[in-house]
């Protein structure tokens, strides 16, 4: 009889936020019940609409499409985001510099095999996106984690970032705005992170899927636009910012200082040839979404569904007794923390677990994002308010027997 165990590369390797609690609660829709589901950063269930011009883009195109296209990516979806890197700053990026890929995801994993031998260290925020960890794992390599800190809205702590650069470092990876914290740093910490890195030679890895997603004040600050001595690659793509999660497309610009980088160049050049090309339709999308009228803009702004979403979502979690709740400043997520005084039995798995299995709401605990506390939740802020209400409603009442 054949057995068959999974790869001992993927020993070490978890991306929890679609791991056994989701299985749960499929098991449970299999049977019948209704969840809530405030658990996956996907616009289009929602009814957050990629914008039409781009979906008639695809249609019309699609006749040219059936075809592979260049490893890299189309000419003229390069173009576009070359154009756009120039508009954000960034000096001397050619299209020869950029990469298209099947989502950001993709891109992640090509450079992280590209860039990583057994035993390199690449420097991730905790908490993270957990792709990167899982990547950079998959990849031979090692996560280690710098703090950000909850008290200081998250921002990451540059001393202890600094003191965990040894030889083995390799890169250090910003994710702003942040996915899960909602974090979007000032000019002042991408500025340190950036010559930390050229100071040591590091590689600024800058995860900016969400950089138009910001609210109130909030400004992003490219990283690549700090980055002159060292090599800079900078990740974009149209599933949150387009709502086009589905269509699968993302880039990748590589910018700062390349030379002495030709090997990770061909490294690159190679894995993206093995997978031929990316999704060929979708990158005839990009030249519209990058250009013109910003859909986004309007969503983002004080009348806005998503800052009205994300303003009542976190609001009306602070207002529960033993919940804590700030207002992010970018990104699609709220990232609360329980009272542990309060709570002091009610860890964030077994919380996430209870108020799935009880009132069927599904959250995702905050140490799958590797976070170091067991205190805090992610919930995203894209259902319709009626459905984030009945969420909330059903949070308190869970709290509420807990208490008595
Ligand atoms: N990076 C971050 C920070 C994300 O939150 C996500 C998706 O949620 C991705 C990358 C993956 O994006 P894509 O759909 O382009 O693969």
């Amino acid at each position: 009889m054949i057995s068959l165990n999974k790869s001992q590369r993927l020993e070490n390797v978890s991306y929890d936020i679609r791991g056994p609690l989701l299985q749960t609660a499929q098991k449970m829709e299999s049977q019948g019940h209704h969840i809530i589901k405030m658990n996956i950063g996907n616009p289009a269930p929602y009814n957050f609409d990629t914008p039409e011009e781009m979906l008639q883009d695809l249609i019309a195109n699609l006749q040219q499409a059936q075809g592979y296209c260049d490893a890299k990516g189309l000419f003229a979806a390069r173009k576009a985001v070359m154009h756009y890197t120039q508009q954000s700053g960034i000096a001397q990026v050619s299209t020869d510099d950029i990469y298209m890929g099947n989502g950001v995801s993709e891109l992640i994993q090509i450079s992280m095999q590209a860039l990583l031998n057994e035993g390199d260290e690449v420097l991730i925020p905790a908490p993270d996106y957990p792709l990167w960890s899982a990547m950079v794992n998959l990849c031979g390599g090692k996560a280690v984690y710098y703090r950000c800190d909850p008290e200081q809205q998250w921002a990451p702590d540059l001393i202890q970032m600094s003191s965990l650069i040894n030889n083995r470092t390799k890169a250090v990876l910003i994710i702003n705005p942040n996915n899960p914290t909602g974090a979007v740093y000032s000019a002042k910490y991408v500025g340190a992170i950036a010559e930390l890195c050229e100071q040591h030679q590091l590689v600024l890895l800058s995860d900016e899927i969400y950089d138009k997603i910001l609210f109130d004040q909030a400004i992003h600050h490219p990283a690549a636009r700090e980055v002159h001595s060292t090599l800079c690659i900078t990740y974009g793509g149209l599933s949150k910012n387009y709502r086009a999660a589905g269509l699968r497309s993302g880039w990748m610009v590589l910018s700062g200082y390349k030379e002495g980088t030709q090997g990770f160049i061909e490294g690159l050049d190679m894995l993206s040839s093995m997978r031929l090309c990316a999704n060929v339709p979708a990158q005839l999308t990009v030249q519209t979404a990058l250009g013109g009228y910003q859909s986004v803009d309007d969503l983002v702004s004080p009348k806005g569904r998503l800052y009205k979403q994300r303003a009542f979502l976190s609001d009306a979690l602070n207002e529960i007794d033993g919940i804590t709740c700030e207002r992010p400043q970018g990104a699609l997520y709220v990232f609360p923390k329980l009272d542990r005084e309060r709570y002091p039995h009610l860890d964030d798995h077994s919380f996430a677990d209870q108020l799935l299995k009880q009132e069927k709401v599904l959250i995702v605990p905050g140490r799958s994002f590797h976070c170091e506390s067991d205190r805090y939740f992610r919930l995203t802020i894209l259902p319709q308010q009626h459905v984030m209400d009945e969420a909330v409603s059903r949070i308190k009442r869970f709290l509420k027997r807990i208490d008595s």
